[in-house]
């Protein structure tokens, strides 16, 4: 069977079910049979029923005696059987699942799994999963029985026997992609994915993700270090000259000292700038930890080596932001900063700062030698190329506030070199955050009405009700901004920023917000990145539960940024005990790195990226956490790389390889 089969063309399957598969990411039978179990219901045991405990997890083989659907007043329907094994009588009760009455008739043999309890005094199993005696072995009962991440209108059932169709059919012709010498003594393929979804015992199950999670992680080295390869192909045409007087020419131009690490990795940058191969580096530090002078540094060395950059932000509101800071830098030096974004366009310049439309659209500017891109991890793969092809590779700085935890570096980012600025300037004032319970919120309103009156600001984000900010987000936001408007600070003045605003309109809120006409801005979470208005001390953070601890941490880094005391309110609601013990690490833990370390910990790699991202770095199987396998498949990639770099002794891994390289570098 050819396993790039689309999933609709499957009979029992098709356009129908395939619609709802998709929702899962699931479009071919090779998808498919790579959609693992998360867990495994322990079904067995095969017993009689007088044998066994009341609580007891059971399968049992019988018959049914009878079955009828019961209607009750509440208006559900309750299918009702009565089963016997032999040895006792159990009424069998399922919910909701009128269409039983067809498929189960009286007389027909059943294996049924679950628990047994007593209802009215009789023997009775709730909800049990089962499945007619014709075939051995068994799939949905009597053994341990894969459970899937399901969907909308797809059940664990469901998915379980397509898998099981599907791999008596498929498994045959799929080809072990692992070199056998690389393979050495984990599972064949094929045998590792026939014991993932149907285990005889658990070790099988141990057995088959350490196979299946050294092909993810492996996959993903592969692709990341050819990248890299890829990029060091070509090399540029001529180092840049930096002279060691013209780099103190521009640290003696700033308002302060640079700080340790700030210095160290300009260090590194003029490194690159100074080799044959173009820079691909990606700087991260914490909000506040001063990136954009670093930015700004190399954007003057590009000058001098007659170069333009460009210096592209996430959104506009940033792009103002850096046009500002940068022009205030390196006019003094005579160049000139240009702006260009969905409303401003000025290119004639050495440095030209905007949003990606800088990149899609075809600027005529001249001889770029620079890029930097602003908070936007992957943003680029796809563009870098086409500017590569364009004219000769430019250097390029990624920068993020997103603390990205070694592991992860190492998987993810293995194509790029890091760097880390991991102190902040001296004398930032500890930004105080509390976990507000629901009964002090009405306190917490009136101590921010007192510090308005003191003449502090404040930000009140809206809870994040959406991956991205569409329409739901914003009507939420708008509707807490009349709310706190009229009902809790109706003699102070509010502004609303939100994504949807029309450029003006933010431009207008953000400039009233900086000089103070705007007491309380209410935001929502994806418009605020990199916000640097020091007399703004509070932040109340809306829903806080549905945030993870470094996107929580990058938040309120909006503030705590001038001399005065800042403060970080976390409003819940209806919090898991869990989520408020996660929450709680914020008022302890202040390092960007070691909260994303717990996110990972806690939540899963979807988390590192905030929810923008979530899926799309997710693992199947392998753990971003599990720093021996990384390790391990990275030196097996690199060696791979090393004796065979184009792969072509390896057919088979080759062509698995361009498959998932389309889904670990996404532009
Ligand atoms: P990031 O982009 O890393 O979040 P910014 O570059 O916006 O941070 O810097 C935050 C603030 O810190 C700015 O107001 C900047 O002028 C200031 N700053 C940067 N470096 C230093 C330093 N070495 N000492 C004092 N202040 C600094
Ligand atoms: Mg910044």
């Amino acid at each position: 069977m050819d396993t790039n089969l689309l999933l609709s063309k499957l009979p029992g399957i098709g356009p129908y079910f395939a619609k709802r598969l998709e929702k899962l990411n699931l479009f071919t039978v090779e998808d498919l049979i790579h959609h693992y179990p998360f867990r495994y219901d322990d079904y067995s045991i095969i017993k009689s029923a007088d044998n066994t405990q009341i609580g007891e997890v059971v399968t049992l083989a019988g018959e049914i005696w009878s079955i009828k659907n019961v209607y009750t007043r509440a208006g559900r329907v309750l299918t009702q059987a009565i089963f016997n094994d032999g040895t006792s009588s159990i009424m069998l009760t399922w919910f909701n699942q009128s269409y039983l009455t067809k498929s189960i008739k009286a007389g027909d043999h059943l294996q049924i799994s679950g628990k047994l309890s007593k209802y009215k005094n009789k023997l009775s199993i709730l909800a049990p999963s089962w499945e007619k005696i014709i075939s051995t072995p068994t799939i949905h009962t009597g053994r341990l029985v894969p459970v899937y991440p399901e969907t909308y209108g797809i059940s664990s059932k469901f998915l379980r026997s397509k898998i099981h169709n599907l791999l008596s059919l498929a498994l045959p012709s799929i080809k072990d992609f692992l070199p056998d010498e690389i393979r050495d003594n984990m599972l064949p393929l094929p045998e590792a994915l026939q014991k993932i979804h149907f285990p005889k015992i658990m070790d099988e199950v141990n057995e088959a993700r350490k196979r299946l999670s050294f092909d993810e992680l492996f996959l993903i080295q592969l692709a990341t270090q050819k990248a890299r390869l890829i990029w060091r192909e070509k090399p540029i045409t001529k180092p840049w000259k930096i002279e060691k007087k013209d780099l103190e020419k521009f640290k003696n131009s700033l308002p302060f000292k640079l700080t340790s690490a700030q210095t160290k990795v300009l260090g590194e940058i003029t490194f690159d700038l100074q080799t044959t191969y173009p820079m691909n580096r990606l700087l991260q530090g914490e909000v506040g930890s001063g990136k954009t002078i670093v930015a700004a540094a190399a954007i003057y060395l590009a000058h001098l080596n007659n170069f333009s950059s460009l210096f592209m932000a996430p959104t506009e509101i940033l792009a103002w932001q850096h046009f500002e800071t940068v022009s205030k830098l390196l006019e003094p030096f005579g160049m000139k900063v240009g702006l260009y974004t969905g409303s401003k366009k000025s290119v004639q310049a050495d440095v030209v700062i905007g949003t990606h439309a800088l990149l899609s659209e075809k600027l005529a500017i001249k001889n770029i030698g620079l890029v930097i891109i602003d908070e936007q991890h992957r943003f680029g793969v796809v563009q870098r190329t086409n500017l590569r092809q364009r004219s000769k590779t430019p250097h390029f700085l990624t920068m993020t506030a997103t603390p990205i935890p070694r592991t992860v570096a190492l998987t993810l980012y293995g194509d790029l070199d890091l760097s880390t600025i991991d102190e902040l300037p001296k004398g930032r004032p500890k930004i105080s955050t509390h976990l507000v319970p629901s009964a002090k919120r009405k306190d917490s309103y009136k101590w921010i009405e007192r510090k308005v009156r003191q003449g502090d600001q404040v930000y009140i984000i809206t809870p994040l009700i959406e991956e991205s900010e569409t329409l739901t987000s914003v009507k939420a936001a708008k509707k807490e901004f009349e709310f706190l408007k009229k009902e809790i600070f109706p003699n102070l003045k509010l502004g609303l920023l939100h994504g949807k605003l029309k450029a003006k309109e933010k431009e207008e809120v953000i400039l009233n917000f900086r000089q103070g006409k705007i007491q309380i801005l209410v935001s929502t979470s994806v418009v605020e990145v990199g916000m640097d208005i020091p007399n703004a001390t509070v932040m109340v953070i809306e829903g806080a539960e549905r945030f993870g601890l470094a996107q929580l941490h990058q938040l309120r880094g909006r503030i705590g940024r001038g001399i005065k005391p800042s403060f970080c309110l976390l409003y819940t609601s209806n919090v898991s005990s869990k989520d408020n013990r996660r929450l709680k690490y914020l008022e302890t833990t202040f390092d960007g790195l070691k909260l994303s370390e717990l996110d990972l910990k806690i939540r899963g790699s979807g988390e590192i990226f905030g929810t923008a991202q979530h899926g799309k770095w997710d693992l199947k199987i392998a753990q971003l956490s599990d720093l021996e396998l990384i390790e391990k498949t990275k030196g097996v990639a690199k060696d791979l790389l090393e004796v065979n770099p184009e792969l072509d002794k390896y057919p088979k891994l080759q062509s698995q390889l361009q498959k998932i390289s389309a889904n670990v570098m996404p532009d």
